[in-house]
C-alpha cells in the first residue's frame, strides 16, 4: 500500500490517476486531494476516497467544501500555503503533481524538501526551475518519476542503462490539430479548432500548447532536466499516430522506443507503481490497426514556439522561466479571444527580449521573473 497525495485531483491527469487508484484496490491510499476551483467534484472525490486532507485553492469555496465534508474526519484547508502543507504531510510517500502551470513550483519544492518522491505531470515546474528542482531532489534523495507520456517513455527506455550510455533522445510529437497548415491558415484559427486534439483529451492549457507546439518546446526543456541532457541531445520528430511515445538512442547506435496506444493512464500508472509493473485491462496495441507508422520533420518556420523554447534552453538562467510565464499569459489570452493564434509567439518572443536576464537564479529570482513577465505580457496582450 503506497500513500499518495494528488495535487490537481480534479483535472485531466488527476481524475485519470483516481481511476487508476480505484481500479487497483489495496495498492494505493489517497491521503491528500487538492483542486483550485471545482468544489463540487472535489467534494465527491473526497467522499469516495476519504483522504486525510483536502485543499481547495479558491478560498471563497472553503465554506462549501467544509460544510459538505463536516460529517467526515477529513481536514479541509484552503489557499496556496495549505497546498504546500498538504504536499509535505508526514505519512505521504509519493506526490502526484497534476496542477497546471508554474503555481506547481512551491508545493513541489515543499514535497521534495519533506523527502516525498514526485510523480511529475506538472512540467511547467521543471521548465521554470529545473536546475533548482533537480538539485533539491538529489539533496533530499527523492525520485522524480515523469508522468508526461514522452518522458515516461524515455524513463522506461533508460531502466537498466547508465546515463552516460545515452547519445540522444527523440521526443515524438503528434503535430496537433494544425499539422501541415501554413501561417495564413493559422492567422484565423479559433480556440474551438485549437481545442480539438487528434489523439489526446487533456486540460485546456496543454491542448493549446499542443496546437502551438509550445508543449513540445516545454517538453524539450523538461527532458533536459529529467535526463541530464544538452540541447543538442534532444530532438523532436513528428509522429502523427502517437504510438511510439519517444525513443532513446545509445552510444553504440542502438535505439529503444516505448510504444502503446495513446492512453495517459499508462504513464500515470507506471509512475504510481514504479519500480513495479502492475497488470491492467487497458486496450492493447494491435499492429494490424496501424499498418503504417509515419515520421516527419517538425515545421519550425510555421510553429515558432519550438525554436523559441530551444533558444531559451540554450540561454539558460531565468529564460525558460520567462518563456513559461509569457506562454501561460498568451494561452489564457487566446482562450479569452483577446489575441490571435500567431500573436502568441510574438508576445513570448518580446518577453524574452525585454525581461531582465539572470544567469544563476535562485527561488526568489524565479518567482520575481515569473511575476514581472506576467505583468509585461499582459500589457502586450491588452494593447
Ligand atoms: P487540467 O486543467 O485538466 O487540471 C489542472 C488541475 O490543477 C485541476 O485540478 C485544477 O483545479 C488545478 N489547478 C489549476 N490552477 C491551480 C492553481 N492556481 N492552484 C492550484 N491548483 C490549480 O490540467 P491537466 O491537463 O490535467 O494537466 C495538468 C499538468 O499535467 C499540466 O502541467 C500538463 O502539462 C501536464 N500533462 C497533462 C497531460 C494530460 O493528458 N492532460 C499529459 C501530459 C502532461
Ligand atoms: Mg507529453
Amino acid at each position: 500500500m503506497k500513500n499518495i497525495a494528488i495535487l490537481g485531483a480534479t483535472g485531466s491527469v488527476g481524475t485519470q490517476a483516481l481511476a487508476v487508484v480505484q481500479a487497483n484496490p489495496g495498492l494505493y491510499k489517497v491521503l491528500v486531494l487538492t483542486a483550485q476551483s471545482n468544489a463540487t467534484l472535489l467534494i465527491s472525490q473526497a467522499l469516495t476516497f476519504l483522504p486525510d486532507v483536502v485543499v481547495i485553492g479558491d478560498e471563497n469555496q472553503y465554506q462549501e467544501v467544509k460544510a459538505a465534508l463536516s460529517g467526515t474526519a477529513i481536514r479541509v484547508l484552503a489557499g496556496e500555503e495549505a497546498l504546500c502543507e498538504a504536499a509535505s504531510l508526514d505519512q505521504v510517500e509519493l506526490v502526484l503533481t497534476a496542477i497546471v502551470g508554474a503555481v506547481g513550483l512551491r508545493p513541489t519544492i515543499a514535497a521534495i524538501e519533506a523527502g516525498k518522491d514526485i510523480a511529475l505531470a506538472n512540467k511547467e515546474t521543471l521548465v521554470v526551475a529545473g536546475d533548482l528542482i533537480t538539485r533539491l531532489a538529489k539533496k533530499h534523495n527523492v525520485n522524480i518519476i515523469p508522468v508526461d507520456s514522452e518522458h515516461s517513455a524515455i524513463f522506461q527506455c533508460l531502466v537498466g542503462e547508465g546515463n552516460e550510455s545515452v547519445e540522444k533522445v527523440y521526443l515524438t510529437a503528434s503535430g496537433g490539430p494544425f499539422r501541415g497548415k501554413d501561417r495564413e491558415f493559422l492567422a484565423n484559427v479559433t480556440k474551438a479548432q485549437a481545442l480539438k486534439h487528434p489523439n489526446w483529451v487533456m486540460g485546456a492549457k496543454i491542448t493549446i500548447d499542443s496546437a502551438s507546439l509550445m508543449n513540445k518546446g516545454l517538453e524539450v526543456i523538461e527532458a533536459k532536466w529529467l535526463f541530464d541532457l544538452e540541447a543538442d541531445q534532444i530532438d523532436v520528430i513528428v509522429h502523427p499516430q502517437s504510438i511510439i511515445h519517444s525513443i532513446a538512442q545509445f552510444k553504440d547506435g542502438s535505439m529503444k522506443a516505448q510504444m502503446g496506444v495513446p492512453d495517459m493512464r499508462l504513464p500515470i500508472h507506471y509512475a504510481l507503481a514504479y519500480p513495479h509493473r502492475i497488470s491492467t485491462d487497458f486496450t492493447r496495441f494491435n499492429f494490424l490497426d496501424y499498418p503504417e507508422l509515419s515520421f516527419y520533420k517538425a515545421d519550425n518556420d510555421t510553429f515558432r514556439n519550438l525554436d523559441l523554447a530551444y533558444s531559451a534552453l540554450r540561454k539558460g538562467g531565468n529564460m525558460p522561466c520567462i518563456i513559461n510565464a509569457a506562454n501561460e499569459v498568451v494561452v489564457n489570452a487566446f482562450l479569452q479571444d483577446q489575441i490571435g493564434f500567431l500573436q502568441m509567439s510574438d508576445v513570448i518572443e518580446q518577453c524574452m527580449q525585454e525581461i531582465g536576464f539572470i544567469e544563476q537564479p535562485g527561488l526568489n529570482n524565479y518567482l520575481e521573473t515569473d511575476q514581472h513577465t506576467r505583468i509585461f505580457a499582459n500589457q502586450l496582450v491588452t494593447k
